[in-house]
C-alpha cells in the first residue's frame, strides 16, 4: 500500500535552507554550473519525493530506497544528468518534449518540469509509477509530467520526436528505439555498463551518427527490458 506524505507542507516549509545547503555543498563544489538547474533544486521540494521513513534524509548526499526495491537518485546524480540534456534558456520558454526512462519516484521528472519541460516518462512498475503519480501531484509543475507504464527500452513512439531523452537506469547498450526517437543535435543521457558499475554517457545524435561524450562512473538499479537487461 502507498501512502501519501501528508504532512509534506509543514515540513516543505522548513526544507528551503535544506535545498540551499544541497546545492552549495553538494551541486556548485562538483561542477554544477547550470543556472537552470541549480534554480529547479533551490525549489523543488525532494521531501515530496521520499518515502516517510526516509523524510529526514530527503536531502542527504545519496540514493534513498522508495519502493519495490527501486530508488530516488542521489541529488548531484539527477543534477548533471539534467545539465548534460543542456537545455538553453529558448528551449526552457519554448517548453521543449524530454522523454524520461525509469520514472521511479518522480523527482527527477520535477526538476525538469520546474525548469520548463514537458515530460513523457515512462515506468515499468505499476505501482511505482502510481507512487510518481501522488508525489507529482503535490507540486504545481508537476502537471507538466505524463506518466506512462511499459518497457521504456521501446522508448514511447507515439509522443515522440523528443528534444531529449533521459534514462535513469542502468543499461547494457544504448536502446536502439531511444536513438530513434531523439530529434538531431539533441542529447541522450544514460548510464551504461553491466549490473554492478556503469558510465554516464552523452550521446549526441547527428544527422547519420552519433558522438559519445563520457562521463562520472555511477550505479543505477537495472534498465529491464527488451533492449535492456533480462529480468
Ligand atoms: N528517475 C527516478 C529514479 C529512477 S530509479 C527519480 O528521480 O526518482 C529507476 C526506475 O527505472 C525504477 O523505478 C525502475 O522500475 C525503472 N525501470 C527499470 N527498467 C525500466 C524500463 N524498461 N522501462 C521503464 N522503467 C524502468
Amino acid at each position: 500500500m502507498i501512502k501519501p506524505i501528508d504532512n509534506f507542507i509543514d515540513y516543505g516549509a522548513l526544507s528551503a535552507d535544506d535545498r540551499k545547503a544541497m546545492v552549495e555543498t553538494q551541486l556548485v563544489p562538483r561542477g554544477i554550473k547550470d543556472p537552470n538547474v541549480l534554480d529547479a533544486f533551490m525549489n523543488v521540494p525532494r521531501e515530496c519525493f521520499v518515502i516517510e521513513e526516509y523524510l529526514k534524509s530527503a536531502y542527504d548526499d545519496c540514493p534513498l530506497p522508495i519502493i519495490e526495491n527501486q530508488t530516488i537518485s542521489q541529488p548531484y546524480m539527477v543534477a548533471v544528468m539534467t545539465e548534460l540534456l543542456e537545455l538553453s534558456d529558448e528551449d526552457l520558454s519554448a517548453g521543449v518534449k524530454i522523454l524520461e526512462i525509469g520514472t521511479g519516484a518522480g523527482y527527477q521528472a520535477a526538476i525538469l518540469a520546474h525548469m520548463g519541460c514537458r515530460v513523457a516518462s515512462v515506468e515499468r512498475i505499476p505501482k511505482v509509477a502510481d507512487f510518481a503519480v501522488i508525489n507529482l501531484k503535490k507540486v504545481p509543475y508537476g502537471q507538466r509530467v505524463e506518466v506512462y507504464v511499459g518497457d521504456g527500452t521501446e522508448g514511447w513512439p507515439e509522443e515522440a520526436p523528443f528534444d531529449g531523452i533521459i534514462v535513469t537506469a542502468a543499461s547494457p547498450k544504448i536502446p536502439t528505439a531511444l536513438l530513434q526517437q531523439l530529434k538531431v543535435g539533441r542529447k541522450l543521457v544514460i548510464p551504461c555498463g553491466n549490473l554492478m558499475v556503469q558510465q554516464l554517457l552523452q550521446v549526441v545524435k547527428l544527422p547519420n551518427d552519433i558522438r559519445i561524450n563520457r562521463h562520472t562512473g555511477c550505479r543505477f538499479v537495472p534498465l529491464i527490458g527488451k533492449d535492456g537487461f533480462q529480468e
